[in-house]
């Protein structure tokens, strides 16, 4: 599962939309339309399925990094 994320029109920076949906489940979906608060801008952008995109949470990778590291 990953959290779908999109991008402020106004700071560039990824806003994340608090919908967790799997890469699979998102690619399947009908285009849709939805409307999101940003922080950033402290106001809602409304968006298209096509502006969106999954991030995955898990982060792994970064855990096996660190265990390596031990004297
Ligand atoms: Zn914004």
């Amino acid at each position: 599962m990953g959290t779908l994320m999109i991008r402020c029109p106004e700071t560039g920076r990824a806003v994340s939309t608090d919908i967790s949906v799997s890469r699979e489940a998102f690619a399947a979906m009908p285009v849709f339309f939805s409307r999101t608060f940003c922080p950033y801008c402290k106001t809602s952008h409304e968006w298209f399925a096509k502006d969106a995109w999954v991030a995955d949470q898990v982060v792994t990778s970064v855990r096996d990094h660190a265990s390596r590291r031990v004297a």
